[in-house]
């Protein structure tokens, strides 16, 4: 497979190489390493660059109609359209996720155009009242300025292009910073922007890793910060803002996120879907089903017919369409795993499948999928460093068999984490305790937790997240109101 030119960032319309670089990244297929996607260059003078010219270019943008924001938007959704089987096959083969799983993401974030368009810009309509005989109340909404986003590597069309695209809708400009792992799916999606037509200075990208970060964070012209990854690095952005309390900070966080199944689950219907939420992209994602807590009654047949599901998961390259799980993104990410397997035997977890390194059809970061279970509930291990609590981000699930839903509800609330719940039961009055008790931002009902809606807002509690800017909400984090009290006719 061929390398792919680097074109260097995307600050005011065009792609410029960096001047002063400070590093050289590779990146990886980490499917196939014999074949790497391309090299890239990081400059810290590239963020500054960019957050200058989206600063020029906010006022003009913004003063522009929504109707006129919205045609560039619909433009970058055709585009989006036409381009789709490249851009999915370039997903696939930087984060080494399934094709079929990049379409779909891809389709998404299409679906996410016309549901900002259509739907999410009710949330910010503006209102009158009456207050008294010739005043009035009115509520407005503006938008912040030069919004920074940055996004992982898991969903790196997905996330952070949603964010752009409610942003842009609203009037602000953008420099975004794709994960240094997924850079070429940032350049493409750069380029589809570029194709859209989208005016100079609107949309912008710097490339690089935590060193640009930082530095895009800690630009004071950047009115607004949306981040979505892990909560070590969410939490660091914050200490960066200590200082500047007036920038908006939306942090999308990880997750420790709880399959509930009860005796009277369907089980099937649990079977399918916590296979799915624990494996699928390879345990990459913030929804991932990290722990089921199983009723005793129906612990035992549970876990067989679950491992005999486990036993029959294909390994292999993105692109091989016999494949359903690919490899991890990174060489650090599949060490973590693996020394995460290490540690749930000294926390006291029984090991049902080991995982360890896979040899798949290609070379590459394969592992493969591990279970641990645990009789009862653990009171212990709830800090940084533990199997039971981290966010492994991998092929692992650690099932439980719990005595009640009280007990499932007491695990599923231990974590420090808050992002989502699932809970299979036929009993309604059951997934509503589910609802009222547990502490997090999603609560499902016999679907997995790796399910969601667009139309729905996304976020979590705790070390998850303090907002919503993915999913329906994002407006209120790319506008903020303005509330005047009007009297036009005085006397
Ligand atoms: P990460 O935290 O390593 O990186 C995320 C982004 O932050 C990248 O662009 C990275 O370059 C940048 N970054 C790193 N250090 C920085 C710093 N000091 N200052 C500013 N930016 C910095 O996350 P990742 O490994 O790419 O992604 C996986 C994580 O993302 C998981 O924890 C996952 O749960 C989380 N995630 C959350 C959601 C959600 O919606 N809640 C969705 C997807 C992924």
């Amino acid at each position: 497979m061929k390398t792919m030119e680097y074109k260097g960032n995307f600050i005011d319309g065009e792609f410029v190489l960096p001047q002063g670089r400070i590093d050289r990244i590779l990146s990886e297929d980490p499917g196939n390493l014999s074949h790497p996607v391309g090299e890239f260059w990081v400059s810290l003078e590239a963020v500054r660059l960019a957050v200058d010219v989206a600063q020029e270019a906010f006022p003009k943008w913004a003063r522009r109609t929504l109707k006129e924001r919205a045609s560039f938007i619909l433009r970058f959704k055709r585009v989006l359209k036409a381009r789709a089987s490249d851009l999915a096959l370039l997903i696939s083969r930087e984060m080494g996720k399934m094709v079929s799983e990049s379409r779909i993401e891809i389709d998404r974030l299409g679906g996410k155009v016309d549901q900002a368009i259509h739907e999410e810009l009710k949330l910010v309509e503006s209102d009158t009242h009456e207050i008294s005989r010739g005043v009035v109340g009115r509520l407005r909404f503006r938008p912040r300025g030069v919004v920074a986003v940055l996004s992982p590597f898991n969903l790196p069309a997905y996330l952070g292009s949603a964010q752009v695209i409610s942003a842009l809708l609203f009037g602000n400009t953008v420099v975004f910073k794709p994960s240094e792992l997924t850079p070429f799916v940032g350049q493409f999606l750069a380029s589809i922007w570029k194709e859209a037509g989208l005016p100079r200075g609107v949309f912008n990208l710097v490339h690089g890793g935590a060193m640009v970060g930082e530095a895009l964070v800690n630009h004071p012209q950047v009115d607004a910060v949306i981040f979505t990854g892990s909560w070590s690095t969410g939490s660091r952005i914050q200490e960066q803002l200590l200082n500047q309390p007036h920038k908006v900070c939306a942090l999308e966080m990880g997750g420790k996120n709880c399959a509930i199944v009860l005796r009277d689950a369907d089980l099937r219907c649990a079977l399918e879907e916590t296979i799915t939420g624990a494996f699928l992209t390879t345990g990459q994602r913030c929804n991932a089903t990290s722990r089921i807590a199983v009723e005793k009654p129906i612990a035992d047949q549970f876990i067989d017919r679950f491992l005999e599901r486990v036993d029959q998961i294909k390994i292999g390259y993105g692109q091989n369409p016999d494949a359903w799980m690919g490899p991890l993104v990174s060489q650090k990410a599949r060490d973590k795993v693996l020394s995460y397997l290490e540690l749930a035997r000294h926390e006291g977890f029984q090991v049902l499948r080991e995982g360890g390194e896979f040899h798949a059809d290609k070379k590459g970061y394969y592992l493969k999928p591990s279970v641990h279970f645990r009789r009862g509930f653990p009171e212990l291990f709830y800090h940084d460093g533990s199997y039971t609590d981290d966010e492994i981000f991998g092929p692992d699930v650690a099932i439980y068999e719990v005595k009640n839903l009280e007990e499932a509800i007491r695990l599923n609330n231990a974590s420090r984490y808050g992002l989502v719940s699932s809970v299979f039961t036929k009993s309604r009055p059951k997934f509503e305790q589910v609802l009222k008790e547990a502490e997090t931002g999603l609560v499902h009902w016999n679907v997995g937790t790796t399910r969601s809606s667009g139309r729905l807002p996304f976020g979590g509690l705790k070390r998850s997240g303090n907002a919503r800017p993915a999913g329906f909400f994002s407006p209120y984090l790319s506008t903020f109101p303005i509330a005047s009290v009007e009297r036009p006719h005085p006397r």
